[in-house]
């Protein structure tokens, strides 16, 4: 479908591109032309370098590399030493730019050998730089920034210093480490801002709009994405423009504004120069991703696999890597969780090749996602471990704090005018930290019962340690129970690493909000909207801590019912005013239809457990105006309870996956996240109770989950309740 829309609008956008490309084209033409008539090598030479750069801005580097090897040859023979040192420095970005850093090596030699202590060392070692960068090696690359930062700044060179600050980020970041990458940006921009019509300032705007889309923040993402749009559009700087487009894509997908994502994405495939391969697949992998948001995997594929190819046979590692991440994403989707290990694992070693620390944390993550779906919990502790050894180094809490200090300083610079409503509004914002408290407290109760648990665990070593010793007394049969207590730790390991690494997103929010908050720097509307989401990824989190802490108990001791008779109207409406401000929130209508006469024999707890997965999956795929009913009847002994709902419903292809080991998920209607452990759950609940659950679905009509309860229970009845 997608290069259906493709080719019917290549057309407009290469218009658009001819119009862009336009002022660069007449400015070479004039320049060539210049180049016939000029009158000595000197003038020549000059004129060529101009050319050059105009060249290496359009990204046409079949010409741009022969300009810059007759610059060479004419400057030699007639002894120029300043044009043969410039034209040494475009040699090396004619390399550099095509991220073939061995090769810029010889002419960054000559120039080194070649250089006095000038401005033209600076920019060798700068290259220098890059090229280790670009191999691999952004440790290294740092050390060469950092002197030839070092010259430009005792030189003045304020230009100079914005690049090598560009630079700097690139490397920091290449590393992980997220917070330096923003302190070179930020005073990059800076710098750059000091020189009207700057390309930098665009290609600086774009990138921090990329490390904003990094850390979550998709709207500060877009705000500064749209900035560099508009000025690379009035520079006609169609390669940053490229990018920008590319990003605004990335960032509209998530906003889940498909459309408007979709042509970002074509437009910026459009502007790509047809030998630029390593653009082009980079903004394939993303119009793949869109297909697979889109749900067309069989689209998304073949624009997988044509990228991966162009990739191999050009030797773009980064196509590599995002175009196997891609595949990954696209098996995951398809519920065939072996071989999308399979691809993250190549994305994965690939990026470990490139040294890329953001890429290795990616391709962690994706393969620590998959491995927990596939309930690979060793594996998928692997994977959390990898990750962290590769953050704590990064990511102290210092580095959190500057990281929150430069946001903090971006924001100001875009709000300079509105200083202050603060102190008007101060008794807004207490009530405001009053919700944060509330929420605090909510992270305390989660905290407290993964302590309580470490406690019960911690409990149930110990009872099992005694009775190990008791066992081995009377019949020696110890190694039985040292492989329970073995997998008792495991599981007590893998709990700890899940719950660990989803609480961290969610708490590392809540303290930069918490050090915005203490220094008097957030605005009242920004507090709300940072509240709205840490609210929303606290909700979530919430959902998947209580299916964990489930299944750890059923994973420990088997499940243990307590059966009691309990009236399951009660059980309903507790449920519906634990989930009614959820409903309210998106507008649903919430209805209980059960008889007050309707008594039931089961564990009350995991009943309740059970409706409220069911109900809250309702309220995630509900929209605005559906319904919501739990309704019951009892029949033949046995007691069945629905919850229907008015629904998206579920594609008849994923009706098989609902219940299945993959733990199959998707995002609600208002991008809730999931974790598909919910329904597995109820299933294993419901059939230890001698009941049975299913669905049935009409897809855009809606859901109905029913299970059963059997008046007799497995388990005996203990004393009565309510
Ligand atoms: P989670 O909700 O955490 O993803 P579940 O196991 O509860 O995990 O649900 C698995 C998937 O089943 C959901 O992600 C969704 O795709 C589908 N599903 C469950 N309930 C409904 C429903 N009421 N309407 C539509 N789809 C549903």
């Amino acid at each position: 479908m997608l290069y259906r829309f493709l080719l019917s609008t290549t057309a407009v956008f290469f218009c658009l591109s001819a119009e862009i490309g336009y002022s660069q084209n007449g400015e070479a033409d004039l320049l060539r032309e210049r180049i016939r008539s000029a009158d000595s090598d000197s003038q020549r030479v000059e004129l060529k370098l101009q050319l050059a750069d105009v060249l290496e801005e359009m990204g046409s580097y079949d010409e741009f590399g022969s300009v810059i090897r007759s610059i060479l040859r004419i400057s030699a023979a007639s002894a120029n030493r300043q044009a043969y040192l410039g034209g040494l420095i475009k040699y090396g970005d004619y390399y550099l730019d095509r991220m073939m850093p061995d090769s810029a090596l010889v002419p960054i030699g000559e120039g080194l050998s070649q250089a006095g202590e000038d401005s033209y060392r600076l920019q060798f070692i700068n290259q220098k730089g890059t090229a280790s960068r670009l191999g691999g090696n952004p440790g290294e690359s740092i050390r060469y920034y950092d002197r030839s930062y070092g010259m430009a700044d005792s030189l003045g060179m304020s230009r100079m210093k914005a690049r090598i600050s560009h630079n700097l980020f690139l490397a920091h970041r290449q590393m992980g480490d997220y917070s330096s990458a923003f302190e070179h940006l930020y005073r990059g921009l800076v710098q750059s801002e000091k020189e009207k019509g700057s390309s930098l300032t665009p290609l600086i705007l774009k990138d921090i709009g990329e490390l904003y889309y990094q850390l979550g923040n998709v709207e500060e993402s877009i705000s500064h994405l749209e900035e560099s749009e508009r000025i690379s559009r009035e520079l006609s700087l169609p390669s940053i423009l490229t990018g920008t487009l590319t990003n605004l894509g990335i960032a509209h997908r998530e906003t889940g504004d498909h459309p408007l994502a979709e042509d970002y994405l074509e437009e910026a495939r459009s502007l790509v120069e047809p030998g630029n391969h390593a653009a082009r697949v980079k903004i394939d992998y993303n119009l793949g991703v869109l297909n697979l948001t889109l749900e067309e995997p069989e689209t998304a594929r073949l624009i997988f696999q044509e990228a991966l190819e162009v990739s191999r046979e050009k030797d773009i590692p980064e196509g590599v890597y995002y175009n196997s991440l891609g595949m990954g994403d696209l098996n995951r989707y398809l519920g065939k969780l072996d071989e999308a290990l399979n691809w993250y694992q190549l994305a994965l070693d690939t990026s470990r090749m490139m040294n890329s620390g953001n890429l290795i944390e990616q391709a962690l993550e994706k393969q620590y996602a998959a491995y927990r779906d596939n309930g690979q919990m060793r594996q998928a502790l692997g994977a959390v471990e990898s990750l962290r050894s590769l953050t704590d180094s990064l990511r102290t809490s210092d580095h959190e704090q500057s990281r929150a200090q430069y946001e903090t300083l971006l924001e100001s610079r875009r709000q300079t005018q509105e200083n202050r409503i603060l102190t008007a509004q101060r008794a807004e914002q207490e009530a405001k930290i009053q919700l944060q408290q509330t929420l605090g407290t909510g992270i305390l109760i989660i905290l407290s019962i993964l302590l309580a648990l470490t406690f019960t665990l911690y409990g149930n070593v110990r009872t099992r340690e005694k009775l190990n010793r008791d066992l081995k007394e009377r019949n020696k049969d110890i190694s039985a129970k040292n492989r329970e207590l073995d997998r008792m730790n495991d599981i007590k390991n893998k709990l700890f690493a899940v719950v660990s690494h989803d609480l961290r997103g969610p708490l590392s929010s809540m303290k930069g909000l918490l050090h915005l908050m203490r220094e008097q720097k957030l605005s009242p509307e920004n507090l709300d909207k940072f509240a709205d989401s840490l609210e929303q990824s606290l909700q979530d989190n919430a959902t998947t801590m209580e299916n964990l802490l489930a299944w750890a108990k059923t994973q420990m001791s088997g499940i243990k019912l307590n059966c009691v008779e309990f009236s399951l109207l009660q059980a309903a409406d507790e449920i519906h005013s634990q989930i009614r401000f959820q409903a309210e929130q998106k507008n649903l209508v919430f209805a209980v239809a059960v008889e007050p006469d309707v008594r039931v024999l089961a564990d009350y707890e995991i009943v309740k457990l059970v409706i409220r997965n069911l109900v809250s999956n309702a309220v995630k795929f509900c929209e605005k105006g559906d319904r919501i009913t739990v309704s019951s009847k009892q029949e033949d002994g046995l007691t069945f309870v629905s919850i229907r709902d008015t629904g998206v419903g579920i594609r008849p292809e994923d009706r098989a996956k609902i219940f299945g080991e993959g733990h199959y998920t998707k995002k609600g209607t208002k991008q809730e996240k999931g974790s598909g452990l919910g329904l597995v759950l109820c299933r294993q609940f419901i059939e230890r109770h001698g009941g049975m659950i299913w669905f049935e679905s009409e897809y855009g009509e809606g859901t109905t989950f029913t299970f059963t309860l059997p008046d007799q229970t497995p388990e005996k009845s203990t004393k009565p309740t309510t």
